[in-house]
């Protein structure tokens, strides 16, 4: 083919394109433009107000009840492939309908993977049948880092104190409110994770904590005193910048279903 006709070709193609975005825009469509360059600059950014030449957020997938296009799955109620049980042998909650089950024994669920600032999406469920009390009622725990503890456990009408209480920053924070379900009923939590930072050895910055149980605030960005434990308070040690997720084993037989993860950056990045 002359080039003469790949320009000829080219010009149909570009002449289809228009008129088909011409054909779309019907009477009473409205046009606004897509950016500007003469806005005033930001306080403290590099881009002006409407800026057309920033960056447009990454496009991420989604759908009702499956975790969104970017999310790393950890588990999906079938798979434990991607656990251990951090003692360098395999996870140790066993396999059943769907789900994993603390046992007696079994330890701790480890990632293999680590992370640092991250959404974490966990469902999880207290046993149905109720043979104990206050924290011997589904105990467990997500173990943000490995030492950070979001309390999992059945709080409904299940007195404790505050800061044990499901959703609690364990020790430290009770969560505003008792959004807790049923024993054996599945809820969620979502959890914005803003990582601890260190310099020297020392806390150049704490963890941030964002909450949501089963759809409701719990934490709003709260800062984190330092390690989960009983009856102390233990300050922060310093550790990498991205370390496993765990579900504390506290030997009773809690739950897990969905357990999915996303790495965060920041405004602009891609
Ligand atoms: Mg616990």
């Amino acid at each position: 083919m002359k080039k003469r006709t790949y320009i000829a070709l080219f010009a149909l193609a570009a002449l289809a394109v228009v008129s088909a975005q011409q054909a779309q825009k019907k009477p009473g469509w409205r046009t606004s433009p897509t950016g500007y360059t003469d806005g005033p600059q930001l306080p403290g950014q590099k881009w002006r107000v409407h800026d057309i030449a920033r960056p447009k957020p990454r496009v991420v997938e989604t759908a009702l009840g499956k975790p969104p296009g970017d999310a790393i799955v950890l588990f999906d109620g079938k798979d434990l492939s991607q656990w251990t049980n951090g003692k360098g042998g395999a996870a140790g909650w066993k396999l059943a309908g769907g789900y994993a089950e603390s046992v007696k024994g079994g330890g701790d669920l480890v990632s293999k993977e680590s992370f640092g600032n991250a959404q974490y999406h966990i469902e999880w469920a207290s046993p149905a049948v109720v043979d104990g009390d206050s924290q011997w009622r589904g105990n467990s725990g997500v173990l943000i880092m490995r030492r950070y503890e979001i309390q999992v456990l059945d709080s409904f009408n299940n007195p404790t104190y505050a800061d044990g209480q499901a959703a609690s920053i364990y020790g430290q924070w009770p969560p505003l409110v008792n959004a807790s379900r049923k024993p054996g009923e599945w809820q969620t939590y979502d959890i914005i994770w803003e990582a601890p930072a260190f310099e020297g050895g020392k806390v150049k910055k704490p963890a941030y904590v964002t909450v949501l149980h089963n759809g409701v605030l719990a934490h709003h960005r709260q800062q984190v005193i330092g390690q989960m434990a009983h009856r102390a308070i233990k300050p922060y040690e310093a550790h990498a910048a991205e370390e496993p997720l765990a579900f504390q084993d506290h030997d009773t037989r809690a739950r897990i279903k969905q357990v999915w993860v996303r790495r965060l950056k920041g405004y602009d990045e891609q």
